[in-house]
């Protein structure tokens, strides 16, 4: 006998086309790239909110990756296996055109690429990292230009193919990195792994590599760009599974990392015992060479973690569009409404940021960047946007998981996905140079070029528009006039991430978003989500961030 009836619970959030639903990412694209293919966003925005790849999503959660070392007559095999939902989620990410891609169509592609990025992360994000490796690896690989010409269209192309054989038998290839080694990872310059001469073939100057990595994610990947000490210095190598004779280059999985999240994807632990690899770049040149793949990765942090929000924010409007508590929808109690609200200007302004940086990445790479500003913007808002988004991020996974009260902490064999998104969050910001690696950053980007006068231009009319965007503006002029001392770096980012973000909202959003930008970051900013001043149009903010009926 039934004890009782099941009542007020919020429905699945699923079947929505996240695309359609997502208006602020619809601005960015339109401002950044306005000849932009929406047939293909509202195919991906209508996959990515569906129940089938909700369904992937959980499963390669709950069924995470497993290390075979050995077989069972006792030889090394160093594989991993993944839950064919893994799989899915893969070939589904390369046909969406997430990895190599941009890297062969024409401007507009990194832009085009940056929105599908975020819109995938919605679906899942840990398939995100070897794809978001295999895109960031092609600047630096084309200083091998022997290596590149065999693997560069293979990174690009679209037919997902994760067999453990030889490249030369495969379309398409992933690949990952190895900095980060037991006694240091911030400070790649303590590497102890070694690289001995090993002769020249047709890849060019080929060496022996002797040592570990402390940290190697996707150890399944075809291939990686290491960092080891050569005789001139620390270089950058590439370092391939298979050999091109077919034999297993000898890079051995210690084991598998346990992680707070990130779980469908494999971090590893490694050992090379005179692995083959081949030199990228000038030898002793290996920090700035592996760099040109980190800056990009360091883009697709940012990217990733506003899709996140993006992410919990839609679950959270969903569920309190829904849920009644002390006779109304919990969308319309007034402290309810304010937090809404104010994940709703984190959710679009970190989305803005981060598709500014795409922008310009697009501009500089397609040889769009006549008088040098997008080049200075792509080096000052790397850091900025990798540091102040992901710092954003764990703070507003935690917030909109308490818009689910216990049903948000609650994750039912994967289907209660606030909890994963929470997992998520940190490691944005850890991995690819930790927050302080990122402030450092930008001090040093501001003794690359004229980074003071590129951002005052950028953000001009906002200054005009509103009395605390000014403010700021004349606060951080003088820090970056300072700037060199450390303990500030933090400061001054983030005081550098709020103006560009006002900027971007006063360009982009509706005046209600802008304004309660500025109230509630700029003139009275608060510890906590849900306390924007009194006089913000939170209902307007809502809307903007909600255009569907729960
Ligand atoms: C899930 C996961 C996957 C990863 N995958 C990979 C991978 O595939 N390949 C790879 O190479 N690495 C990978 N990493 C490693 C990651 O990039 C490093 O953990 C990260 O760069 C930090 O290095 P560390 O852990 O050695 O910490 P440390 O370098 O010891 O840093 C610790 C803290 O000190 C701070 N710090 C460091 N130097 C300074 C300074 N001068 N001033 C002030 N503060 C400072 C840092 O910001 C950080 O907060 C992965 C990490 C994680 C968590």
């Amino acid at each position: 006998m039934a004890t009782h009836e099941v009542t007020n619970q919020a429905r699945p959030f699923e079947g929505l086309n996240l695309f359609d639903i997502n208006q602020p990412l619809q601005a960015a694209l339109q401002r950044h790239h306005p000849g932009f293919d929406r047939a293909r966003f509202r195919a991906l925005g209508q996959d990515a909110g569906s129940a089938a790849m909700q369904a992937d999503a959980r499963l390669a959660h709950t069924h995470t990756p497993e290390l075979r070392s050995h077989d069972r007559f006792g030889r090394r095999i160093d594989q991993v296996e993944f839950h064919p939902s893994y799989h899915a989620l893969m070939a589904a990410a390369l046909r969406q055109r997430l990895h190599g891609s941009p890297w062969a169509e024409g401007p507009g592609s990194h832009v085009e690429r940056a929105a599908a990025f975020m819109l995938f992360t919605e679906a899942e994000p840990s398939v995100l990292c070897p794809i978001s490796m295999t895109f960031a690896v092609t600047p630096a690989l084309r200083a091998n230009a022997a290596i590149f010409a065999e693997w560069g269209p293979k990174l690009a192309d679209t037919r997902y193919d994760p067999r453990f054989v030889p490249a030369a038998a495969k379309h398409a290839v992933t690949m990952g990195m190895g900095m980060t080694e037991k006694q240091g990872g911030s400070d790649v310059r303590s590497n102890t792994t070694r690289a001995e001469p090993d002769g020249e073939d047709a890849w060019g100057r080929r060496f022996r590599i002797t040592g570990h990595k402390w940290f190697l994610s996707a150890p399944m990947c075809d291939a990686f760009l290491v960092l080891a000490q050569a005789p001139s210095g620390l270089s950058c190598f590439f370092l391939p599974r298979l050999l091109p004779d077919g034999t297993v280059n000898t890079l051995h999985i210690q084991r598998l990392k346990h992680k707070l999240g990130n779980q469908a994807n494999a971090s590893s632990e490694v050992e090379f015992d005179r692995a083959a690899a081949w030199l990228v770049g000038d030898e002793g040149r290996g920090v700035p060479q592996i760099l040109a793949m980190g800056a990009l990765t360091r883009l697709d942090c940012a990217l990733g973690t506003a899709g996140l929000m993006r992410q919990a924010l839609s679950v959270a409007l969903h569920h309190s569009a829904q849920r009644h508590a002390f006779g109304k929808r919990l969308a319309d109690q007034p402290a309810m409404k304010n937090v809404l609200a104010d994940l709703a200007l984190e959710s679009e302004a970190a989305t803005a940021l981060a598709m500014r940086l795409a922008r310009a990445v697009d501009r500089t790479e397609h040889g769009l960047d006549a008088d040098g500003h997008e080049a200075v913007m792509r080096r000052v808002l790397t850091p900025i946007a990798k540091f102040w988004i992901c710092k954003r991020g764990s703070a507003f996974g935690q917030e909109a998981m308490e818009c689910l009260g216990g049903n948000g902490y609650v994750e039912e064999q994967g289907e209660g996905v606030m909890a994963r998104i929470y997992r998520e969050m940190p490691v944005n910001s850890i991995w690819e140079g930790a927050g302080n690696i990122q402030a450092l950053d930008l001090l040093r980007a501001l003794r690359s070029g004229p980074v003071a006068d590129a951002l005052m231009h950028e953000v001009a009319a906002a200054r005009a528009a509103n009395a605390a965007v000014e403010r700021l503006a004349m606060r951080v002029r003088h820090g970056l006039d300072e700037a060199g001392d450390e303990a500030q770096a933090r400061r001054l980012a983030r005081d550098v991430a709020l103006l560009v973000e006002a900027a971007l909202l006063h360009d982009s959003s509706p005046d209600a978003v802008f304004d309660a930008f500025c109230r509630g970051r700029l003139d009275e900013p608060s510890d906590v989500f849900g306390a924007l001043p009194a006089g913000c149009d939170l209902d307007a903010v809502i809307a903007r961030a909600m255009p569907w009926e729960a």
